[in-house]
């Protein structure tokens, strides 16, 4: 037996899992159990693959999860929204908008589901999905029961969260989200390139995300790829100063409440020579370095050789080591770079 999943993750890496459900309900989850119970062979859950690499084929259970619904509530300050994990996050957002609930359109049309949304706490244009989360709805393999884990217990950080815990990897599979937005909207117009929005709507704002996402972004559909490949690097100050002192136009973020900076990866990447590179079938885009593309037929030796080689330029020219955002699967389940 084998299941293709080349659709099934944004890279359009042509790979097989030994066996692959698609998850429409719960009884599917119980058909997906019994086969993993009786192979006894690893699991993966996935959305749409917007956020892997696959490296190899795998020799496991691919889950994709595919639960759909919503349920809207309210109380006098906040609309709360119950997603089901499968459901596009950017149909969420623009659902929410037909219905008046405004807030989330920073994040306008980020690939993936709303089940892989609090994994790496996905954020845009300075909001982030923890931002919005009431709690995150578990099945919970330790005792095969459905939990509800509290916003405030997910520790969400800068593309991270408790799901990422490699205690937690295999424990947790996500079935659903709530989000909590506030009733009284308010513009999030921190992020540098949407100040010039003041005044607008949320409509015009997600419209306005969308166009410039679409300018510099490849779409999956044409150019395969997983985002940005690579997580923004945080350094201490002393180190952004010796950076600063040689390039002075070194992007650097403070943290708040922080002494580190957050460096832009896609800089680091493009002053070490690998913006545009190309090895063989795969590269990284030319308008985005931060990005690893599949430009055709490349095979996962071909994109794991690019994604080496920059962390490799990187660390030689500037000592730091890039840490990928993306995760990894080899054969044999998550694997490192
Ligand atoms: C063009 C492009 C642009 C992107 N831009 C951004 C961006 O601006 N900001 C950002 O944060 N990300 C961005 N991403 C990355 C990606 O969209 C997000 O990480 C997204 O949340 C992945 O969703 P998915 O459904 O595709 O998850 P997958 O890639 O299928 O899975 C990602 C991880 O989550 C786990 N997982 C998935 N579903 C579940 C579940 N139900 N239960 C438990 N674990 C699960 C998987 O096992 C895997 O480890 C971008 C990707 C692309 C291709």
């Amino acid at each position: 037996m084998s299941f293709n999943l080349k659709a099934y993750n944004t890279f359009g890496l042509d790979v097989e899992a030994t066996y692959g459900f698609v998850i429409n309900d719960f009884v599917m989850f119980d058909m997906a159990f019994k086969k993993i119970k009786e192979s006894g062979l690893p699991f993966i859950v996935l959305g749409e693959g917007s956020d892997v690499l696959f490296t190899d084929d795998f020799n496991g259970v691919v889950l994709i999860n595919r639960l759909l619904g919503y349920e809207f509530s309210e109380d006098a300050n906040y609309h709360f929204v119950k997603i089901q994990a499968g459901e596009r996050f950017d149909n969420v957002i623009r659902t929410c908008i037909k219905r008046g609930i405004y807030g989330l359109e920073n994040l306008a049309f980020i690939p993936g589901t709303a089940g892989a949304a609090p994994v790496q706490n996905i954020g845009a244009y300075g909001a982030s999905f923890s931002d919005f989360c009431r709690y995150v709805e578990v099945l919970d393999l330790n005792n095969n029961k459905l939990a509800r884990i509290k916003a405030s217990d997910c520790e969400f950080g800068y593309r991270t969260s408790i799901f990422k815990k490699k205690e937690n990897i295999g424990r947790y599979i996500i079935t659903a989200v709530e989000l909590k937005i506030p009733k009284e909207w308010k513009p999030n117009l921190n992020y540098a390139s949407l100040a010039e929005l003041q005044g607008t709507t949320a409509e015009q704002i997600y419209e306005h995300v969308v166009n410039v996402r679409k300018s510099k972004l490849p779409d999956p559909k044409v150019i395969g790829n997983a985002g940005s490949f690579f997580k923004n690097p945080t350094v201490n100050i002393s180190t952004y100063e010796e950076l600063k002192a040689e390039y002075d136009t070194v992007p650097g973020y403070f943290t708040e409440g922080d002494d580190n900076v957050k460096l832009a990866a896609g800089w680091l990447i493009e002053k070490a020579g690998c913006k545009g590179l190309r090895l063989g079938n795969a590269g990284t885009y030319d308008k985005q370095s931060l990005i690893v593309v599949n430009h055709g037929e490349a095979t996962p030796d071909e994109v794991v050789n690019v994604a080496r080689f920059v962390r490799s330029e990187v660390h030689k020219k500037f000592g730091i080591e890039l840490v990928p955002e993306v995760r990894i699967f080899g054969r044999n389940g998550e694997c490192v770079l």
